[in-house]
Order: structure tokens, then sequence, then C-alpha cells
């Protein structure tokens, strides 16, 4: 297992906890999408509130280490939206009693950094339209250097033992550092519970399992489709928002995690903070991540993966049969 003590573990671990805590604690007393953003996807108090937080404790634990979070205070600082930055300040001063608006904004934009040889990237809330409608979602926190992320750790409040949806359970939470293995545990708890992730073990590709996106604008449907005809796929698909599927794959409750892009928005880039915690997750638990071509993700391209196209991650045993069915009906 890996030094759970060292500092940036023991940093990540809490801090996922933490904004967990708080996003719970919003959720169980309004979730409204509040803004919209350019992408038209939701963005909520808690996404901002999960943001402050995790920048303030980044201040407070590694003052010179840079943060990439998705979100920035751009649109709270507009007028008429000081109703909105109230209630984000609100929730933050729950745990943080010094907050305000000004501090807030500023604990936010922490995450405004570019990409370094050492940094953090954060999700808020990765599956913000599953926070709103009740589902799955995700809070992802990664340390990436020279490239390659060192440690992942993603807090699913609406998972237990790392994939079965359960909203009133104690949540999951996945700990992954590069070569210490990946572990899951209770997102309520402490660290003694934690049990190793193992990927499933199955190569028949009949038999697997792929993970979906809920949201069909954030993929290709009738690709997939196509995907699962060409392995000659039969089991059930898995069909579930953000990164928790990358937990879920890890946990060996799914084989085959796609994400193709829309006809819609073809040349749509992933984010780093969307696939960064979650694809050390499944390496480290025995699987294997790449693009839709086979290559490598990387992670030194910015804020974006601009060096890839798409994503397949896999239980290691199915990606070459993945990567042909992909070839074969040129996804
Ligand atoms: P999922 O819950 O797996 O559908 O993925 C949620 C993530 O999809 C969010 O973090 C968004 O960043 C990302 N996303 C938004 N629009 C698109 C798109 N057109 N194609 C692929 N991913 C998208
Ligand atoms: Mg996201």
């Amino acid at each position: 297992m890996f030094d759970l003590h060292a500092k940036e573990t023991q940093f990540a671990i809490s801090a996922v906890r933490q904004a967990c805590r708080l996003v719970k604690l919003i959720q169980s007393e309004m979730v409204t999408p509040a803004l919209t953003k350019e992408d038209r996807s939701p963005v909520t108090v808690a996404d901002f509130a999960s943001q402050a937080l995790a920048g303030k404790l980044l201040e407070d634990h590694f003052p010179d280490d840079l943060l990439v979070g998705e979100e920035d205070s751009t649109v709270l600082r507009q007028p008429g939206e000081e109703n909105t930055l109230g209630q984000i300040t609100h929730y933050v001063s729950y745990l943080l009693p010094q907050a305000s608006p000004k501090l807030v904004c500023a604990w936010i934009d922490r995450g405004r950094a570019e990409p370094a040889r050492r940094f953090w990237t954060l999700d808020p809330i990765d599956g913000t339209k599953g926070f709103l409608r009740g589902d799955q979602y995700a809070i992802a926190l990664a340390l990436i250097e020279a490239g390659q992320v060192q440690i992942g750790v993603l807090g699913c409040p609406n998972l237990v033992d790392g994939y079965k949806p359960d909203l009133t359970g104690p949540g999951s939470l996945g700990i992954a550092v590069r070569g210490g293995g990946a572990w899951v545990g209770p997102l309520e708890g402490d660290n003694s519970t934690l049990a190793p992730l193992h990927v499933s073990d199955q190569g028949n590709p009949s038999q697997a399992r792929l993970l979906r996106s809920f949201e069909s604008g954030h993929t290709n449907v009738s690709q997939i489709d196509l995907f699962a005809e060409a392995l000659g796929i039969q089991a059930q698909a898995v069909r579930m928002d953000s990164q928790a599927k990358y937990l879920v794959l890890a946990a060996g409750e799914g084989e085959l995690y796609l994400r193709l892009l829309s006809p819609k928005q073809p040349d749509y880039k992933e984010k780093i903070w969307d696939q960064a915690a979650g694809s050390l997750l499944v390496e480290e638990a025995g699987g294997k991540v790449s693009d839709l071509h086979g290559k490598p993700l990387d992670f030194t391209a910015g804020r974006q993966l601009l060096n890839n196209h798409g994503l397949l991650a896999s239980n290691t045993h199915l990606h070459l049969a993945a990567l042909q069915a992909l070839a074969a009906i040129q996804a």
C-alpha cells in the first residue's frame, strides 16, 4: 500500500472528504441551477463552494502549489450575482468561518493556474447534471507531476463500496497513488477501512459491461451501439454520470468505459480534471486507459487533453479488442 501519511495524500483525502460534506449539505438545502455557463452546463452554488473550499485548503497546506480548477469567479463578480455569491459564502462559512464574498472569489480563483511541472487539478463537482437530478456525481482531485498523475482521489457521495448506487449510504472514496495501488473506503469513515480495488478479469467481449454517460449529449449514442454490436456485447450497460464510472470500473463492476465525441461537438476536447483522478484509479486497479486510438493520455498539453481524441478505459483484458472494434467502426 502507499504511504497514507504522506502529506500530499492526506491533504487530497481530507480536502475531498470536506468538499463532499459541503456539497451534500448544499444539496440537502437547495438544488437549483444557479447560473448557466457558456457551455450550458448548469453551475450551482455547490460547484463554486466546493472549489472555494479546496482552493483555500490548498493555500493553507501547500501555499506554493498551483491549482487548475474547472470554475472561476468571473460570472460571480457580475452585477446581479450578489445573491448567488452570498449563498456560496454562506455555505463556505460553515467550514471556513472567515469567508467573505471577496475571499471566496479569491479562493475559487486559485484554480485559474495554468498547468506546470507540478500542479493539482480539481473538478469541484463532476456530473453536475447528475447532482441536480439526485443521481451520481463525483468530486475529483489529482496531483500531476511531470505530466503523470501521481495521486487521484475521487469522492462519490451516492455510491457504496465503490459501485452500488445508494443515495442514503455513506458514499465512497476512491484513492490511488502511482505505484501504490488503488483503494476504496466509505466517504464518511476513517482510513482504517480501505480495501484494495481490482478491475474485473473478464476477457470475453460478449460479457463486457459498458459504462456509459447518462447524458446522451456527452457522447455518440449511435456509435456506441455500433461498437457494442462489433464486439458482440450481450451484457447490460451501466449508465451513470461523472467520473464515478472510473471507480466502478476500478472496482471490477464494469469492463469498458468509452468517451466518444458527440456529433454535435466533434471538436470537443476532454478536460484534464474530468480524467486525471479517475484514470489513475483504473490504472492502479490493474486497468488500462488510452484515447480512442490507443494513445496514452497526455497531461502536458494544458487544461485540455489536446493531443488525445476521446477516451477508452478498460479492465486491460478487453482493451485491444475494444480498440479493434473502434477502428472497425472508425470512431
Ligand atoms: P458524463 O457524466 O460522463 O456524461 O460526463 C460529464 C462530463 O462531460 C462533464 O464533466 C463535462 O465536462 C463533459 N462534457 C460536457 N459536454 C461534453 C461533450 N459534448 N462531449 C463530451 N463530454 C462533455
Ligand atoms: Mg466535470
